[in-house]
């Protein structure tokens, strides 16, 4: 397919194209319902077939423990930046939030309109170019929860190990890193991602949580706004995302079909480890992020240490030979590469083909 070019967007992102072939084939006419999935009542057989499929795959790539409920909810990330506190807080024990960038920020602004927030460590002082060290953070050892971002879309770090937080329930926004690498659900209380980077399209929002903690919540909360009622009607208390549902059940096959999270996770590291070690071989191309920090999800890539002018001409250039989306978040500036899950081989090695030539030339 020619015309496909080589998409680095951060989301939403690149999908696997063998699911878009799928749906494509699929679109007007799902299994023998004479019928797109776009045009289904989702009270159907068949979607109630296709959600069970999603849910089942979900559970099955991540490890879920069968206690825990899978939801599938609209308003992206950021209703749950404001629905996670709406349904967890416990009046007088504060929300710890461990700050590493933009995405805990409007996280902490929808907190404190419902919440006592507490900032239980932050590394804006280094512009976020790390996370905070286990004996940097100070917990409220009576908080509601607390609350992370597993990998900091924006500023190019992702947590390896998560921090020990004992009993407190840890909410974690995986956003951009879910099904990414093994992670051991148990040790969540809840887990939120919005779906447009490593799940399917936008317009879907994954929620993993412990049960009891949806009974926190008042019921004079707006029926919609609370975890109890999507867990009560299994995510079909009203009509849901339903196309975007049945690309989830396709993704998760796709992820089946490459060996599970555990061979996705080491293709990943080695697509990562491509671009790091392009960069760090180089004097010419740097990154701002601590070795130990660094996303394996999204690569920032400076020029000469932020040299605005090459990496403008950088980022047109690249969009010349075929390689988009790789203009850094207009808050960080310079390159960024997202490398997701469904990013291939040969868009990162094509990448770093780009990138040498043009060092070549500019260097
Ligand atoms: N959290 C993270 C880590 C993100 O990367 C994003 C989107 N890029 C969001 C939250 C916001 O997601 P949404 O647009 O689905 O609300």
């Amino acid at each position: 397919m020619p015309d496909r070019i080589f998409n680095f967007s951060a989301g939403p992102a690149v999908l696997p194209e063998p699911i878009l072939q799928q749906a494509k084939e699929e679109l007007l006419n799902f299994g023998s319902s004479g019928m797109s999935v776009m045009e289904m009542s989702h009270r159907s057989k068949d979607f109630e077939g296709i959600i069970a499929k999603a849910e089942a795959g979900l559970r099955k790539q991540m490890n879920i423990p069968n206690d825990y409920v899978v939801l599938f909810l609209q308003g992206g990330a950021s209703l749950q930046f404001a629905m996670v506190p709406m349904n967890l807080y416990l009046q007088g024990n504060p929300v710890d939030v461990i700050h590493t960038g933009a995405w805990t920020k409007k996280a902490m602004a929808e907190i404190e309109k419902v919440a006592a927030c507490r900032i239980a460590a932050s590394t804006e002082a280094e512009n976020f170019t790390r996370l905070p060290a286990s004996d940097e953070i100070r917990l409220d050892e009576n908080a509601s929860y607390v609350h992370i971002c597993s990998n900091n879309t924006i500023y190019g770090t992702q947590w390896r190990q998560f921090p020990e937080i004992g009993e407190i329930p840890l909410v974690a926004d995986m956003s951009s890193d879910i099904l990414s690498r093994q992670i051991d659900v148990s040790k969540f209380g809840l887990i939120f991602a919005g779906a447009q980077k490593n799940i399917g399209p936008a317009g879907v929002t994954v929620v993993i949580m412990q049960p009891y903690l949806a009974e926190r919540a008042p019921r004079t909360h707006p029926t919609m706004l609370q975890y109890r009622t999507h867990i009560k009607s299994r995510s079909l208390y009203n009509t849901p995302p339903t196309f975007g549902i049945y690309m989830i059940s396709l993704v998760m096959d796709w992820i089946e079909a490459q060996g599970g999270v555990p061979a996705i996770e080491a293709h990943n590291e080695t697509k990562a480890k491509l671009l790091y070690d392009t960069i760090d071989a180089s004097g010419f191309y740097t990154c701002p992020v601590a070795k130990q920090d660094r996303s394996r999800m999204n690569v920032i890539v400076r020029i000469r240490d932020g040299d605005e002018t090459l990496e403008k001409k950088f980022v047109e250039e690249a969009v010349a030979a075929g390689l988009s989306g790789l203009k850094g978040h207009r808050s960080v500036g310079g390159i960024r590469a997202s490398i997701y899950n469904a990013q291939t081989f040969e868009a990162v090695n094509a990448l770093v083909d780009f990138m040498k030539d043009f060092e070549v030339r500019n260097g």
